[in-house]
């Protein structure tokens, strides 16, 4: 019979893996800067409803123009900086990153940075996997260190319809099984869960993931943006999703392996690997949120929901040398006490970013 034993693994305390206090700059509520997540580009071939839906982001929408974009050396530069002040992950996302030309070129520029005490960074990106299967071996190549593939469902015509794309389910699996042989596993598939939608995909996709060697996660709906008309009915919780898995396959918690992990893991009973939960909406993560997010066009973001950003291009462009980034930096982060997701119902937004400018 199966067995689920609901247990939250956030709730253990910090573990050792987690750097001496004071090496990491910490914000208004102590939590350190640990991750920077740059969006390359605002740009995306896919039209996912939830996340960029035609009707506001059709044929007449203005991007960003490159001129606008932070060159690699930019970007190098506040990734550099932000390595001084704690930051060990770095992650790359947009829109697509793979849109973005050479993005492998980006990679081994990152790939060379150090941090303080030597080591190279946690050096990651989120993709749709559209082109993954032309570009994993050039990533790999350029010191990546894993990627995050979103595909929010096996049945072809219903990832059509949400993807709004007319790319088949097999160009992401192909693009996976590329990454994996690449060796930037164990891959991480994210999967997006609208009720009413896809959450008749959850078991198939927990099915055709297990003994996959690949990392399943499953992430709740969010109100990101102003652009999708989330409702909260439309959201399917970790429990839940946990409870429908567990119905079939018997899953055991696994403790977090740092403070910050955003994602609960679970492990099947019999050994066939694990699955993930993002509950920011029914349990949200802000008491542990050490992320920092640097927009294409040069923004700092202190948090996904924020209707403002604190531009760090000018800077860049006027010649300031690294002590003035430094205190910029050190300073955002400094101010920041933004925990939205534990506030939700009561913070109102008026001008929320959009998930394609800022990325996941
Ligand atoms: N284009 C890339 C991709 O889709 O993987 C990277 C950027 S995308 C904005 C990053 C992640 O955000 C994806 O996994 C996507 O599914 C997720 N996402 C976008 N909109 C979301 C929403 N409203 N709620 C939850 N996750 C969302
Ligand atoms: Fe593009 Fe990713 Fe947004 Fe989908 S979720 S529209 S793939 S940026
Ligand atoms: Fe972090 Fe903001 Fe999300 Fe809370 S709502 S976990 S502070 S990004």
């Amino acid at each position: 019979m199966s067995r689920v034993i609901f247990h939250r693994p956030e709730d253990q305390p910090a573990l050792a893996s987690e750097l001496a206090p004071g090496s990491a700059v910490r914000d208004a509520r102590g939590r350190p800067l640990r991750d920077l997540r740059i969006s390359v580009t605002d740009r995306c071939n896919f039209r996912c409803t939830y996340c960029m839906p035609r009707e506001v982001f059709g044929s007449d929408h203005v991007f960003l123009p490159h001129s606008a974009l932070l060159t690699f050396e930019e970007i190098t530069r506040v990734a550099d900086v932000a390595l001084s002040q704690g930051v060990r992950k770095i992650r790359l996302t947009g829109g697509e990153p793979l849109l973005r030309k050479q993005i492998e070129v980006l990679v081994a520029m990152l790939a060379r940075l150090r941090t303080p005490d030597g080591q190279p960074p946690d050096l990651t990106l989120t993709t749709n996997g559209t082109l993954l299967a032309r570009k994993a071996d050039a990533l790999a190549q350029a010191g990546l260190t894993r990627v995050t593939v979103s595909l929010d469902a096996l049945d072809d015509a219903l990832f059509e319809r949400m993807s709004d794309s007319g790319v088949p389910v097999a160009t992401i699996l192909s693009g996976i099984d590329a990454a994996a042989r690449a060796g930037l596993g164990p891959v991480k598939i994210n999967m997006v869960v609208r009720r009413g939608m896809n959450d008749g995909q959850i078991l198939p996709m927990a099915r055709h993931f297990r003994h996959s060697g690949h990392i399943l996660r499953f992430i709740e709906y969010m109100d990101v943006g102003s652009t999708n008309g989330w409702r909260m009915d439309e959201v399917v919780t970790g429990a839940e999703i946990v409870r429908r898995i567990g119905d079939e396959f018997s899953l055991k918690p696994v403790q977090a392996q740092y403070r910050g992990e955003v994602a609960a893991r679970w492990a099947y009973d019999d050994g066939a690997g694990e699955i993930g939960l993002i509950t920011s909406v029914s349990q949200p993560f802000c008491g542990d949120c050490t992320r920092l997010r640097l927009s294409p066009e040069g923004r700092l973001f202190t948090c996904l929901f924020a209707e403002q950003g604190h531009d760090v291009r000018a800077l860049l462009r006027s010649g300031a040398g690294d002590q003035a980034l430094r205190d910029r930096l050190a300073g955002v982060w400094q101010g920041r006490g933004d925990r939205y997701s534990e506030l939700r119902g009561q913070a109102h937004r008026d001008h929320k970013i959009e998930m394609s400018y800022i990325g996941g």
